[in-house]
């Protein structure tokens, strides 16, 4: 078949990748826009759930995607000036510009035609395609062509927020919280294997426009960042320009369901589909779930494509239900944070934790004893004997021998 993934962030890469695991013959080619190396944001978070997706897909990538990762535990909340609240669990964070750089090198081993600076605009210069994968992320242009066949529906998020980086290194994840005259606002920074850390910062429109961050121009907003978050970056930048790109832009959060995944030959995969608000981090998860489960479904021949991409859309689109609740109600709760901030950062952070739902009592007894430095060690210390476990039965530590491949 031939197939032709417009778009090459994780979601057209990925499934590049697993296409030509699937069947050599298949001739794939993904067509990116942006230069090599060049995309917008920073680092993106994943748990374990995902690198035992990937390692039971293709070792080779799931391998170095892991070793371009860094491994941060634990999670601060810090309110103003208040003592530090602790929340435990781990996760991994890997940089968008490693993560396709990894991806990248992988496919074209494999022998994808991976095309960069090279933006699609009309699909008619694309030549005959038995499969056209839509991988072009949230503002999908090809989606939007047909907006009315995907019965696409966006939903705008209220509050701003600016995704950034900073030299400051963040061991833990970790939010702070400021309160200004104009109001709250905050940050959700995590560190990176690059040695700087991705902090994503966030406010109601309201305070965005009373801060002046709506006219500051990028060098003089990035500044008024630095003053208003000053305690927690200890004296570090903020970056404005991610690898190989403008300065970075406020935005409101776009929330993206389409009442069909696909149409003909063209299938929509990763945030083209569907975007979960980034303070649940899983939308990289999501997309390379997408072109697993494609990839599961791709036939030898393009004549049996139609009841797989039936079957895709249907099963695809009902798993993703929970995790899409799940997001729209964290990203409600950032959104009605003004008025809610409990003057104990323990109780918050409980509150924070707890935004997609409620939990056992149980759970808050151990908040509360996560508080405490040699209980919270403990739970540090348990948590990465599982980790490490589970890292072992996926195969992660152990030798990956050269040129391993899936099939
Ligand atoms: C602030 C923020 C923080 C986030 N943090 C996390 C996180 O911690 N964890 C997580 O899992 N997810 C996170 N996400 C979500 C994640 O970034 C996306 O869900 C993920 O990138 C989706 O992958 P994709 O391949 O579908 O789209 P993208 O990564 O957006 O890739 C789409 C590609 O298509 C290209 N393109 C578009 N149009 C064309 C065209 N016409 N021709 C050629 N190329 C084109 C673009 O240049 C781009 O490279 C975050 C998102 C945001 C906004």
């Amino acid at each position: 078949m031939r197939i032709v993934c417009v778009g090459g962030g994780p979601a057209g890469l990925y499934f590049a990748i697993l296409a030509k695991l699937r069947d050599p013959r298949h001739e794939v080619a993904v067509m990116e826009r942006n230069p090599a190396g060049a995309t917008h944001g920073w680092g993106v978070v994943f748990w374990d759930a995902l690198l035992d997706d990937l390692y039971r897909n293709d070792r080779v990538s799931a391998d170095e995607m892991r070793k371009a990762s860094v491994l941060y535990e634990g999670q601060e909340v810090r309110l103003r000036d208040a003592p530090t609240a602790y929340l435990g669990g781990y996760g991994f964070s890997v940089s968008r510009r490693s993560m396709l750089e990894v991806l990248t090198a992988r496919a074209q081993d494999l022998g994808v035609d991976v095309q960069f600076e090279r933006e699609v605009t009309d699909l008619s210069e694309l030549g005959d395609v038995d499969l056209l994968v839509a991988s072009d992320g949230v503002n999908s242009p090809i989606r939007e062509r047909y907006a009315d066949d995907f019965g696409t529906d966006v939903a705008v998020g209220r509050n701003k927020y600016i995704w950034l980086g900073t030299t400051k290194v963040f061991d833990a994840f970790t939010f702070a919280f400021e309160e200004t005259s104009a109001g709250w606002i905050w940050f959700h920074a995590y560190p990176s294997a690059s040695g700087n850390s991705t902090c994503i910062v966030e406010c109601t429109p309201q305070t965005w426009s009373a801060l002046g961050l709506d006219t500051l121009g990028g060098v003089e907003g990035v500044a008024r960042l630095e003053q208003i978050f000053a305690r927690h970056l200890d004296g570090h930048a903020l970056l404005n320009r991610a690898h190989g790109m403008g300065e970075a832009h406020w935005l409101s959060f776009r929330e993206i369901i389409n009442r069909t995944w696909y149409r003909g030959n063209i299938v929509l995969m990763g945030d083209a589909a569907h975007t979960t608000h980034f303070t649940i981090g899983s939308g990289t998860k999501l997309a390379m779930r997408d072109a697993i489960a494609l990839g599961d479904l791709l036939p030898a021949d393009a004549a049996d494509l139609p009841p797989r991409l039936r079957y895709f859309d249907e099963s695809g689109r009902a798993t993703l239900r929970a995790t899409q609740d799940a997001a729209h109600k964290s990203m409600t709760w950032f959104e009605n944070l003004d008025g809610k901030i409990d003057d104990d950062p323990v109780q918050f952070a409980y509150a924070l934790w707890k935004r997609r739902g409620n939990y056992p009592r149980w759970r808050y007894q151990l908040h509360l004893a996560t508080q405490i430095g040699t209980l919270r060690r403990v739970r540090r210390e348990v948590s990465s004997a599982r980790r490490s476990l589970r890292a072992r039965k996926r195969g992660e530590l152990g030798r990956v021998p050269a040129g391993w491949a899936r099939r």
